[in-house]
């Protein structure tokens, strides 16, 4: 007997009778179905007998397998073939290609003009809109985007069922006033890596002991999805073709309520809002989301939960300050997101520390219920809800023209590339972005028409506008959940300036990403091809050259060309395909060319002599070769797969690169002749000890580049690779300050402890460096200026040779968004971020920072592909 059906009777019964009813479970699918019915729903909920109900349908009882992500769609897809109240649709398509349903529930009457409804609650949420007809509330209830988390997404199987199979004139009105779109795994591919691991280990009878291997994932686990991102931070970054097609839909719709259901660790109980008071919320959000109307919420998820006993809590730890969470970003849009958190059984049954044994059943009995309750509250407050959602759009205009930013200039001179995937990212979140019509100055650099646009402070999504170029520093706290700061156009090293003084120099609004200038036929040349390394798009071209047997040069030095498009300048960094030196014809090579241009869509101009007009000539030695890069990646348990997802995600999605993932246990078995570069990310590196790591000492010394991120880089200071760089500084710097603390033996409260620790911490923020254009880990960057991102407390301190320190924090005031506590601030200045050495022949590339945090990193990620391709030119003087 499991502990499920040990769940399903009431303590008390005679034994024989459990008995005998457990037979009768196991032989009665009827039966057995009507129990595990009674067990999720509250008393008097009563079903249409044509819908099947999830156990009916998957053949057994919810809470003794993990679902399938295809079952649960095809148990949508069932629903919405037999019921005239659901229709199904698949909203995109993910990595593994898996499809992301949405399933949308409400009365045949309202299905019959959905769009019309959609269009009316849009329109009535224009800025000055008459007050809006009886329009049904607009409901989307979110589920199991951490792909473990499993109690949300078989909790939305019944939610399914019940809104669809519900009878009575009660459930009519549900219906008959509410839109609801389902969503019932947000990360279909972490989802399914969660199932195969839970069901593969899964034993009878179950055990719940916190050890066994059932409750302990594998690396990766299955919070992430297949690249390893938090979906739960991607709803503002926008990286990933699950948030994309997913911010999509909400834009589409603007639900008025905006569940996101997910687990925490196994000895807790259940979370649900207001977040912490203050220092929780978004500031730009209206005080009212929190001080009303989640609150109208509060007390009947508090009641469903009394009614079954369950405990839980509120007003702690969990914030809405980040607007990428599925609990904040749809408040951007005016509805009302909130989280829902349920202790885990990570597995089927398990042990927690004070709660007894945690059941998957249980946790998925928690989650319908909180998720029935904000579906009843939300038909009850309807009305109020809709008012509030007019309210913030109409306040949005009002507050942008009272903040003393009238709007911002962008655009970067030198990288068509960026500029176009910075627009795509505007419009994706529906930001209104314009043509710049004059000549504006600001931040040290000129915008000129063409190339730089305009998003104004005033438009309906005020909020998030702000969000993206706002460099927030002033927080009513000193401790994070997650990061503090999140300005995307200091991650996307753009430049851009605040405009002050009232009227905005704009032109047309732009709708569409404007077409890329001049990445149009590549002419034939008898003499060399020649591609600007400012481009960020040059990158992928190089490679798919390289793929095809193509010999590159880089220039070291700028100049001038004289091409079939008339004298084009190149900066340092900009790459020639000399025709001569080729082992293709002229003919293969330029549809070679040709067709990189086109793949990677970026300029490719043709020199029609190698006497340049300024600078270099085509044949000087400043021009060294390029080799291509054949890449090595440790993989594998205690590495960190956040970090190890983001470059695979860059090698793959961005520049089209293979490279081998080898698992940290099949380290043994490389033949170290076969690659080049090396990269290595913070964890556990001890795989790389002894014999192995003398191998990687004498592959470096013959040649190799070692590419150490963040704790690799740490760890290659302490392991001898870098003769001119010693080990940093680490943990929490000791300042005279505290120095003297510790004389004077400070006393604190007990309860102060975690505030005044935590503070000390360095949680995400953003900092500005000072880059060597002239180094080649410099290429193709045209401003000193390098925003960087740091979440760590290692403080390096610069490379013994003058010439090696590339990237390094500012003296004065290098501070430009996030949050930092005094002390770490006097540590941050002057700190180094990239540093460049040598061991023998081969050089270790020293990425102090996350340099591609996320995936959103772009400004910095450009810093890891010049390694890649230029590591081996790297001399230290
Ligand atoms: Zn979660």
């Amino acid at each position: 007997m499991t502990e499920l059906s040990t769940r399903y009777h009431r303590i008390g019964l005679p034994s024989i009778f459990v008995a005998f009813l457990t037979v009768g479970l196991l032989a009665l699918l009827p039966l057995r179905t009507e129990a595990q019915t009674e067990y999720f729903f509250p008393a008097g909920v009563t079903f249409d007998q044509r819908i099947p109900s999830p156990e009916e349908f998957l053949g057994y009882p919810l809470g003794t397998f993990a679902t399938r992500h295809d079952r649960i769609v095809a148990y949508m897809q069932e629903l919405a073939r037999l019921s005239d109240r659901a229709t199904y649709q698949s909203i995109g398509t993910t990595y593994e290609h898996r499809p992301m349903p949405v399933l949308t529930v409400t009365s045949p009457g309202n299905h019959a003009r959905l769009e019309a409804i959609r269009q009316e609650h849009l329109a009535s949420l224009e800025p000055g809109a008459s007050q809006n007809g009886d329009i049904p509330a607009i409901v989307h209830l979110g589920h199991n985007i951490h792909g473990n988390e499993n109690s949300a997404g078989e909790s939305a199987l019944l939610m399914a069922y019940w809104l669809v199979a519900g009878t009575g004139p009660d459930h009519e009105r549900i219906l008959n006033e509410g839109v609801f779109h389902i969503e019932p795994t947000l990360n279909p591919d972490g989802r399914e890596r969660f199932v195969q691991w839970t069901n593969m280990n899964r034993a009878e009878p179950f055990v719940a002991d916190p050890l066994d291997r059932e409750h302990n994932e594998a690396w990766p686990g299955g919070r992430t999805n297949h690249y390893w991102f938090d979906l739960n931070r991607d709803w503002y970054l926008l990286v990933n073709p699950e948030s994309r097609a997913r911010v999509d839909f909400h834009h589409k719709w603007r639900a008025n309520v905006v569940t996101d259901h997910h687990e925490m660790g196994t000895n807790s109980s259940y979370f649900f809002e207001p977040p912490e008071p203050v220092v929780g919320w978004n500031p730009l959000l209206p005080e009212r989301l929190f001080t009303d109307i989640t609150l109208t919420f509060t007390e009947l998820w508090a009641d469903a939960l009394d009614e079954i006993g369950s405990l839980y809590y509120t007003k702690e730890v969990f914030d809405k300050f980040y607007p990428g969470y599925g609990s904040s970003y749809p408040s951007f849009l005016g509805g009302m997101a909130v989280l829902f958190e349920q202790a885990s059984s990570r597995g089927f049954v398990q042990e927690s520390s004070h709660h007894g044994k945690i059941t998957l059943a249980f946790t998925i009995r928690n989650q319908l219920r909180t998720g029935m309750a904000t579906v009843r509250g939300t038909i009850d407050n309807r009305e109020k809800l809709q008012q509030y959602q007019r309210e913030f759009f109409a306040t949005a205009i009002s507050e942008a023209n009272e903040y003393e930013i009238d709007g911002w200039v962008f655009g970067d001179p030198n990288d068509p590339t960026l500029n176009r995937e910075f627009i795509d990212y505007l419009l994706w979140h529906r930001i209104e972005v314009y043509e710049l019509n004059s000549t504006q100055q600001g931040n040290g650099v000129t915008f000129e028409p063409g190339q730089a646009w305009v998003v104004p402070a005033s438009q309906p999504l005020y909020r998030m506008a702000r969000s993206i170029f706002e460099r927030v520093g002033t927080f009513a706290d000193s401790v994070f959940y997650d990061v503090s700061a999140w300005t995307m156009s200091l991650a996307y090293g753009m430049p851009d300036h605040a405009l002050r003084g009232g009227r905005l120099p704009m032109g047309d609004r732009v709708t569409e990403v404007p077409a890329l200038e001049g990445a149009g036929p590549v002419a034939q040349s008898s003499i060399a091809y020649l591609m600007d390394w400012s481009n960020s798009a040059a990158p992928r071209a190089l490679h798919a050259m390289q793929a095809a047997g193509v010999r590159a040069e880089a220039a070291f030095k700028p100049f001038t060309a004289r091409t079939t498009n008339g004298e084009v300048s190149f900066p340092r960094g900009s790459i020639s395909i000399p025709v001569s030196i080729q082992n293709l014809s002229p003919d293969s090579l330029h549809a070679v060319v040709t067709a990189a241009a086109r793949e990677a869509n970026v300029p490719i101009q043709s020199a029609v002599t190698g006497m340049s007009v300024n600078g270099i000539d085509l044949g000087s030695g400043n021009f060294l070769p390029v080799r291509t890069p054949r890449v090595l990646m440790l993989f594998g348990a205690g590495v960190s797969s956040y970090e190890a997802g983001q470059i695979w995600h860059l090698m793959d999605q961005r520049i089209a690169m293979p490279m081998t993932k080898v698992d940290v246990t099949s380290l043994g078995r490389v033949d170290w002749s076969n690659y080049n570069v090396l990269v290595l990310v913070s964890g556990d590196l001890s795989a790389l000890s002894g014999d192995r790591l003398d191998d990687l000492k004498a592959w470096i010394r013959g040649g190799g580049t070692l590419i150490a991120q963040r704790g690799a880089a740490v760890w290659a200071t302490q392991n001898g690779l870098t003769p001119h760089v010693a080990e940093p500084g680490m943990g929490q710097p000791v300042t005279e300050h505290e120095e003297d603390e510790e004389e004077t033996a400070v006393r604190r409260d007990y309860v102060d402890a975690g505030d005044i620790e935590g503070a000390k911490g360095i949680g995400g923020s953003i900092w500005e460096a000072d880059l060597d254009l002239t180094h080649p880990l410099g290429f193709g960057y045209s401003r000193r200026f390098l925003p960087v991102w740091r979440d760590h407390n290692f403080f390096f301190a610069p490379s013994s040779s003058e010439y090696s320190t590339v990237a390094q924090l500012v003296d004065d005031d290098p501070w430009l968004a996030g949050y930092i506590s005094d002390e770490n601030r006097e540590w941050l200045q002057g700190s180094p971020s990239v540093i460049a050495d040598q061991l023998g022949r081969g050089s270790v590339v020293l990425l102090v920072d996350n340099i591609n945090f996320r995936g959103y990193w772009r400004g910095t990620s450009r810093l890891f592909l010049n390694a890649l391709f230029f590591g081996d030119q790297i001399q230290v003087p």
